[in-house]
């Protein structure tokens, strides 16, 4: 059996590229490494995947009988493959807080305070000297621009920046930009979609201090497009919280071009994001100016303030 590169559950792109881009260079070093999912893509991904040529990653919940597991994209368990124990993990490439996955071996870690784990796995090509194929350069770019916001994203350094740049030139694309929009557009087009479907589409779980907590978020181009929708999404996350037991519920609706979010929220605390934003929760929903990102902004003040 070959060993595996994994994402986190609910993947999103950067966590699929980052599989498909590690896996290619783990190979070219005399590796068998395989890309794998853990859940169903986004209409984003979908898209990446098409533009460049790719299948999807293979739909795997067990790597029991694996040579072990390359985490990508995430370093909290409950986040990644629920029987991590029963493998090796062979090493964590990552750009989040430091999560509990931990080892009984020595491993690789790459774990660096960038936008996006697709910059890693770019440095580590740089490392091995590999030179990166011009579909999967077009991917990682992608990845890069939809986990940064191309580049609005206060988790975007200028490492990001450069990765893009460099990507963009392999991949032969002029207009990164455009591209980025193209996405961005896709990734807003949420009319007709089940509700349930755009609370979880970019949806993970947190443990903060023995609270379980649920943050979801949808980065749209308008948040105009969710006016018609805003009753039924705050009614659904309600009935996520008492089904998955949860301390709290958030689902973090950002406006991309007006760089803020409205946050719909509910919680065991009436005072959750008084305390933790300074900004009182009105009818279930408040909107945060400047607020973007999920590991950044919305993650460590809210654990902060559950301690
Ligand atoms: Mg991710
Ligand atoms: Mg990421
Ligand atoms: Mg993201």
């Amino acid at each position: 059996m070959p060993a595996y590169a994994v994402g986190h559950k609910v993947p999103d792109s950067d966590s699929i590229c980052s599989a498909i881009a590690l896996s290619y260079l783990k190979t070219q070093i005399g590796e068998d490494v395989q890309p794998a999912r853990l859940g169903e893509l986004s209409p984003e991904t979908l898209f990446i995947l098409d533009k460049f040529g790719f299948e999807q990653p293979e739909l795997k919940m067990n790597f029991a009988d694996t040579d072990g597991i390359y985490v990508v994209d995430h370093s909290d368990r409950i986040q990644g493959p629920d029987d991590i124990d029963n493998t090796t993990v062979l090493g964590i490439i990552d750009h989040h807080k430091l999560g509990d996955i931990t080892t009984s071996t020595p491993l690789e870690c790459w774990i660096r305070p960038v936008g996006c784990t697709n910059t890693i796995i770019k440095m580590m090509y740089d490392f091995h000297s590999v030179e990166i194929p011009k579909n999967i350069a077009g991917a990682m770019m992608c990845a890069i621009l939809s986990d940064t916001v191309i580049f609005k994203s206060p988790t975007c350094t200028t490492a990001d920046i450069k990765c893009v740049e460099a990507l963009a030139e392999i991949a032969g694309i002029e207009d990164y930009k455009a591209l980025g929009m193209e996405m961005f557009e896709v990734k807003s087009a949420v009319a007709g979609t089940p509700v349930r479907e755009l609370v979880m589409r970019d949806f993970k779980d947190f443990n903060m201090h023995g609270n379980k907590i649920g943050i979801g978020q949808l980065e749209l181009i308008n948040l105009n497009l969710v006016d018609d929708m805003k009753a039924d999404l705050q009614a659904d996350i309600a009935a996520l919280k008492t089904e998955g037991d949860y301390h709290s519920v958030l689902l973090v609706l950002t406006d991309i071009m007006k760089e803020g979010s409205e946050v719909l929220v509910v919680s065991n605390n009436d005072d959750l994001t008084e305390k933790a934003y300074g900004s009182a929760t009105v009818d279930g929903k408040v909107w945060i100016d400047g607020i973007m990102s999920r590991k950044k902004q919305v993650v460590p003040p809210l654990q902060d303030s559950l301690a």
